[in-house]
């Protein structure tokens, strides 16, 4: 018998027995099957399929499998920017980004305090929401299930829950944004990226007891807001250790 490594991207893991979702399966199999006959005994239909790496090489669905071998497997949408000749890596392959309509400014911190590029106006039109989806191929998160139905949109997800809290959960599992996370590297407040700064550099825009006690400080590139590791921080970073602990 031969073996070979699956890993099922996004809502194919749907498809999945709920043990086998989000992670590396093992499966044993006599003889050189296909990889379409193999991502099928998973439970996962071929035609939800868009593209098939194995060994980080790109294949079509009548490949032979050998002993051994590394099989990723994406849905349409998490195909976007996947070159052919792309490596196995443990990171997915391509940058996630984000609009989210006007409902969702919460959500939008939320994915930002992770690290990703999401961009909300609290007064974008569904026009503006769908023309930067398109143009900048963000995911268009909303809860207006109307938007989803324009005939121009290409990828957008409705989002289910109704509480807040659950949001963002619900964003993490569904594009299975954990690996990727870079927490504390964007501003909460416009989405710009965070880098450190020197204190000296920061003296003038901070409160003078936060210049007392505090050491390390980052400044938001694009608004130049200055953030520290105060209090306030600790809310912060249990959001972020649910958000990322899994399902
Ligand atoms: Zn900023």
């Amino acid at each position: 018998m031969r073996s070979a490594t699956f890993r099922f991207y996004a809502e194919l893991n749907d498809f999945l027995p709920p043990g086998e979702r989000q992670r590396e399966v093992v499966r044993i199999f006599p003889d050189s099957p296909s990889v379409k006959d193999q991502i099928e005994a998973c439970g996962v239909p071929h035609t939800e399929v868009d593209l098939v790496l194995v060994n980080g090489r790109s294949v079509g669905f009548d490949h032979r499998l050998s002993d051994g071998d590394c099989v990723s497997v994406y849905p349409v949408f998490e195909a976007l920017d996947v070159t052919p000749l792309v490596h196995h890596r443990p990171k997915p392959l391509r940058e996630v980004r984000f609009v989210l309509d006007t409902h969702l400014g919460k959500l939008a911190r939320r994915l930002r305090l992770l690290g990703f590029d999401a961009i909300w106006r609290r007064d974008a039109t569904d026009a503006e929401l769908v023309s930067l989806s398109l143009s900048e191929r963000r995911i268009l998160l909303t809860r207006d299930r109307g938007i989803l139905k324009r005939r121009e949109i290409t990828h957008a997800a409705a989002i289910r829950a109704t509480e807040a809290r659950r949001h963002l959960l619900e964003v993490v599992e569904r594009f299975d944004l954990a690996r990727s996370a870079a927490p504390f590297t964007r501003c909460l407040a416009c989405n710009g990226g965070l880098v450190g700064v020197p204190k000296e550099s920061v003296l003038d825009r901070i409160p003078a007891e936060t210049r007392l006690h505090y050491d390390e400080f980052l400044t938001c590139t694009a608004c130049a807001r200055v953030f520290w590791w105060g209090p306030h921080s600790r809310r912060l970073r249990e959001i972020v250790e649910e958000a990322l602990r899994g399902p």
